[in-house]
């Protein structure tokens, strides 16, 4: 076995087009923004009651967050400890470097079973690496059996939140989805939200008592006990963690806590800052396998090592994905998910993304923000993305050797050095400035106007007097 020594740079799905692009394109659909204004203002106002009934808020939200740092801060040792739980209960751990080697073992684990149909609980990670595209290569389909993951399959889209991976799309065009891709679902179906369950959960029922191998993700891993905790809505995940013959989790390595008690607070954090809910509807706990079962857990990197490497990026690693950003972010509200390009969309995929792939590889991520804070003043872990944005924004503009900014900001320094020369470069400024007004400067006057020069400067003025 080879020892990998360094931080090795996340791929898979964490890159698409530049920011700019896909948020134009994304602002000229009127129905998107309908269907995002309608799902998350009414998740926003949801979240905002159950979190004012608890005096205590304040408080958890401190808990979760230094917790989270407990464990980024004894990574190593908490990971040793998870596998030694998990060995010692029947459960083989998988160590994988980036989104490449965890597809690979992922597609191993699969072939060696001789299944043609995976069925998947929602999973994150999944979805970073792109687990079902790696295994539609070796002929495996993934059936995802999330009721909002598999509109997006059937539809053959791609997810747009983190939570509620259709919310761009309403009953009507839901149910279109449906009559195309559901194989043998009822032509006469209607929008009915009650149909389009029942259809759904008939279609799935089929996969849940036939498929042998199941994949999942986690939400929290408890490094006592070597626990996976999945939590969610609908039961689907419960069915695919007990009936498979087979379970293959994948896991990012910071979804660690420490210990048993330490999940009190995330139960508590993550359902209200999630969906609006006192408490989600299914928690799932599965320490080892069940009887008759082999499980499999696959920890991956795939960036998170190199973004622990950064004392101010680090802890976006905290985040435990309850997408309450999103549903308050106004930039996330006008341009839904894909145009971030990311698996992790809105304030915190604007932060986690290029960290993961390094800001090279999403270069236009950090600037995806007005900074007006309401993220930071939302998050259940209290990450301060604003904070945050700022110092990618740095890197990125540090990485980029000159700029027209830099230039000019050079240009500046060697005039005002000199008290002749910047006078003689006053008297052209109003020159310069007439001329801009009708010169377009890229990325700059395409969205603002610059203000009329004054007819006489502050020098002038002065020196008449
Ligand atoms: S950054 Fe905070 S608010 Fe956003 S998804 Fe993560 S935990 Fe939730």
């Amino acid at each position: 076995m080879t020892t990998f020594l360094g931080m090795p740079a996340g791929g898979g799905n964490l890159t698409g087009e530049p920011f700019p692009k896909a948020a134009r394109e994304a602002l000229g659909n009127a129905q998107l923004r309908r269907n995002l204004a309608k799902a998350t203002s009414t998740i926003r106002a949801k979240r905002a009651n159950v979190v004012g009934e608890l005096p205590d808020w304040a408080q958890l939200r401190a808990a979760g967050a230094a917790i989270k740092d407990e464990v980024l801060a004894d990574l190593d040792e908490h990971l040793v400890r998870f596998e030694e739980a998990l060995t010692s209960r029947g459960t083989r751990v998988h160590w994988a470097r980036d989104a490449e080697e965890a597809n690979r073992i992922v597609c191993d684990l699969v072939r060696a079973t001789g299944t043609r149909e995976v069925i998947k609980v929602k999973s994150m990670a999944t979805v970073e690496i792109g687990v079902n595209e790696a295994l539609a290569g070796i002929g495996v389909h993934a059936v995802e059996t999330d009721l909002a993951e598999l509109i997006v399959q059937l539809g053959d889209d791609r997810s747009s939140h983190i939570l509620v991976p259709a919310i761009h799309r309403n009953r009507a065009e839901i149910r279109e989805v449906f009559r195309r891709g559901m194989p043998g679902v009822d032509p006469g179906l209607t929008d009915d939200p009650r149909a389009l369950a029942e259809a759904a959960r008939k279609h799935l029922r089929q996969k849940f008592m036939t498929v042998d191998v199941a994949i999942s993700g986690a939400n929290f891993a408890v490094a006592e006990t070597g626990s996976l905790v999945v939590v969610e809505s609908e039961g689907n995940g419960r069915m695919c963690l007990t009936l498979p013959r087979t379970l293959i989790s994948v896991v990012g390595i910071e979804k660690l806590v420490p210990s048993w008690r330490d999940l009190e607070v995330f139960l508590q954090l993550l359902p209200r800052s999630s969906t609006g809910e006192r408490m989600n509807p299914y928690t799932s706990v599965w320490t080892g396998p069940t009887e008759g079962q082999t499980s499999h857990v696959v920890l991956v990197d795939n960036g998170r090592t190199a973004t622990l490497a950064d004392p101010d990026g680090r802890a976006a690693l905290r985040c435990i994905r309850c997408s309450a950003c999103l549903n308050s972010c106004p930039v996330y509200e006008r341009t839904g998910g894909h145009a971030y390009g990311s698996t992790y969309p809105g304030p915190i995929g604007a932060v986690l993304s290029p960290q993961l792939t390094g800001v090279d590889r999403n270069p236009t991520l950090p600037f995806a923000s007005s900074l007006c804070g309401v993220c930071y003043d939302v998050c259940p872990v209290a990450i301060d993305i604003p904070s945050m944005l700022v110092h990618l924004r740095e890197r990125v503009v540090s990485a980029k050797r000159t700029t027209p900014e830099s230039t000019a900001m050079r240009a500046l320094a060697w005039a005002m050095s000199d008290a002749r020369r910047w006078r003689r470069l006053l008297g052209l400024g109003r020159f310069g400035r007439v001329a801009s007004r009708h010169v377009p400067l890229p990325g700059w006057s395409t969205a603002r106007d610059l203000p009329e020069p004054p007819k006489e400067t502050f020098r002038d003025w002065w020196g008449s007097r």
